[in-house]
């Protein structure tokens, strides 16, 4: 406890230096935009989850079972050939729909809109309609808004396609539409297979995450401000509950939001984030272009194989290629919009995400984020270890090769456990703190060895007495002297000092009055010198001072002023015993009087003993 304090007291300057200087970072911290920083510091974040992503997916396979039909530009150009306009009478998604059930794939589920006012031929619509009602393993979307009610009355839409969600958490906030664009009623009439297909970008325009459900008002037909808000599950959601129920036998019945934001679907237990979305886990670059997810078949290829088959012609496709399939109808068509960037791909049909969302679930492998406690122990750990680099190991550039290896490993840590775990734990945050830790301690550590190093230099070099320099000083610093002044061609001067009868002050007063008298002489020296030049101890009760650029005229003045201020003072020996007492003292100047240390100090010794010959309490000369 003492030595703590005595380092505290030692090092108080160091302290408040330090700590000012977090205040400051603080200070700026607490100035700088809130939103901004943590919209900053989120992208980032997002980005080393992008980075990660690419890492981890490509040990990552995607369900091929899951095949997805795509309207691409093959099949648009095929398409507006055939039936002349886009987008094609609904018969005949009714017959691609009949031609894929033929095979009994598992589910069919189109991430297309059926919108009520698109051109509608009540004979084509019909025939979609009844083969909705014929497929109960068929899915379709319906997609929200917020368009003013000046363009749109908002559509009242037949609560059997709602969920009832139970919610338990009190901080989710789901996202809430206010507007709608209808699709087809005949078609919430003949299924309840019907999903939102709603999905908001992050801050950057990539989509990392899926709103599983959204909600929107219950309007009354007769007072629109009237409203109670209802549950829409993601189309895909949907259809997942329905795949665990019937090939995992699940028995779902409630679906429900527990306290800490997880969507429970039977054993599935998915975090959410505080809009309600689930982080989809990625398999790698689209397989709209040579990538690697899922299967992909044109949809000219298959409406080329339905329409051989009718007329009893060989097809392209097998005869069971959709038979146990879970099959995803979608364009991946650029004039068609439906392309969106995520974090492993520039370029993905809005068809793939479903997909994915579908495979996560299935696999089990939605992205979870680690909790704050998790995160904060993480960057605690790493902000100790980038301390104690700086602390235990005395080179920089190990301490410098140790932080790398040392957010190298943390990184490394983090791409693993995202692909074991499915865990994103923070990384921007962390290497932040580890180095803004790393470069404090450095701070810390320079203030500390510094000053150590001026106490030991201190200590080596002054004379613990008098606080004047010591002998070694002397001599070091005189030579130095010489070398300056031989370079530049200029000169010094050395006085030496040496006090009179001293010997007989000691045996009058004892020896602690002289020590007391020799502390006092030395301040006096100090304080008639400037702060270039040094006054030195050179040994018992005599003392050099080594004045900088002095001409011997110079020297010589300041010697005759000293030699006067010395002998003016009186010391207080005790409240009733004031004493005198006088110096002698010899100037030697460089290069006049001798060219080496010993000639200087000889010539001043000689000229010392003159003063003393000649009486002392003065200067003295040889000729
Ligand atoms: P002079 O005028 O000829 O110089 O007479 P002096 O008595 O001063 O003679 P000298 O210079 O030889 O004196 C050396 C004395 O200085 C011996 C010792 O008693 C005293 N002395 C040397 N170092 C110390 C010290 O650290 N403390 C005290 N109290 N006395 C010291
Ligand atoms: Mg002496
Ligand atoms: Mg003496």
């Amino acid at each position: 406890m003492e030595k703590f304090l005595s380092f505290l007291h030692r090092h108080r300057y160091d302290i408040l230096y330090v700590f000012s200087l977090l205040f400051i970072l603080c200070f700026i911290a607490y100035i700088f935009p809130k939103e901004d920083t943590k919209s900053i510091l989120d992208t980032i974040e997002n980005k080393t989850f992008d980075i990660r992503q690419n890492i981890i997916s490509k040990d990552k396979k995607a369900n091929k079972d899951i095949v997805i039909v795509t309207i691409d530009d093959p099949s648009y150009e095929y398409l507006l050939e055939t039936y002349g306009d886009w987008p094609v009478p609904r018969q005949v998604y009714a017959e691609l729909l009949d031609y894929i059930q033929e095979q009994n794939p598992k589910y069919v589920a189109f991430d297309l809109l059926f919108i009520k006012s698109l051109k509608r031929v009540p004979q084509s619509d019909a025939k979609l309609i009844a083969a909705f009602k014929k497929y109960p393993n068929t899915y379709t979307a319906i997609n929200f808004d917020d368009y003013s009610f000046e363009i749109r009355k908002p559509p009242l839409i037949d609560n059997k396609i709602t969920t009832d969600i139970h919610i338990e958490s009190k901080t989710i906030d789901p996202y809430e539409y206010t507007n709608c664009r209808q699709i087809m009623p005949e078609l919430i009439n003949a299924t309840s297979n019907i999903g939102h297909i709603n999905t908001p970008k992050s801050d950057d325009g990539l989509i990392r995450q899926i709103p599983v459900f959204i909600n929107y008002p219950d309007y009354d037909e007769n007072d629109y401000s009237k409203k109670a808000i209802k549950n829409y599950l993601y189309m895909t959601v949907k259809m997942a509950v329905d795949y665990l129920n019937k090939y995992e036998n699940a028995n779902i019945t409630d679906i429900k939001v527990d306290s800490k934001n997880n969507f429970i679907i039977g054993d599935r237990i998915i975090p959410l984030t505080k809009n309600a979305e689930a982080i989809l886990n990625w398999y790698g670059e689209s397989g709209m272009r040579n990538g690697n997810a899922f299967t992909y078949v044109s949809m000219w290829e298959v409406i080329k194989s339905l329409r051989a088959k009718k007329a009893g012609n060989p097809q392209i496709l097998k005869e069971d290629f959709f038979k146990d399939k879970i099959v995803y109808i979608g364009t991946s068509v650029f004039a068609l919009s439906d392309i969106k960037t995520v974090p492993t791909s520039k370029y993905m049909p809005g068809v793939e995400i479903h997909a994915t969302l579908l495979n996560n679930i299935i696999e089990n492998i939605i992205i979870h984020k680690a909790s704050l406690p998790y995160n904060i122990a993480l960057s605690l750990i790493i902000a100790v270890l980038s301390a104690l680099i700086v602390f235990k190991v005395r080179s920089v550039y190990v301490s410098v090769t140790l932080l790398t290896m040392l957010i190298f490993c943390y990184i490394y840590y983090s791409v693993f456990v995202m692909a074991k775990y499915n865990l994103w734990i923070w990384i921007v945050i962390p290497l932040l703190i580890a180095f803004i830790t790393f470069v404090i301690s450095f701070i810390i550590k320079y203030l500390i060895t510094s000053r150590n190093f001026e106490y030991t230099y201190k200590l080596a070099t002054t004379d613990g007495l008098t606080e004047l320099y010591n002998h070694r000083f002397f001599q070091e610093q005189i030579r130095k002297q010489i070398k300056t002044a031989e370079k530049s061609k200029g000169n010094f001067s050395l006085i030496l000092i040496d006090i009179d009868f001293f010997k007989k002050f000691n045996d009058k007063y004892g020896h602690q009055a002289g020590d007391a008298v020799l502390k006092h002489v030395a301040r006096t020296l100090k304080s008639s010198v400037r702060t270039e030049d040094f006054v030195c101890r050179y040994g018992g009760e005599e003392m050099t001072i080594l004045l900088n650029n002095a001409k011997r005229e110079t020297g010589v003045k300041i010697a005759q002023t000293i030699c006067s201020t010395i002998a003016s003072r009186k010391y207080e020996l005790s409240p009733d015993l004031e004493v005198n007492i006088t110096i002698s003292l010899g100037v030697a100047t460089y290069p006049e009087n001798g060219t080496t240390p010993t000639d200087l100090i000889e010539y001043a010794d000689r000229c010392l003993y003159k003063a003393k010959e000649n009486g002392r309490n003065q200067v003295g000369f040889l000729e």
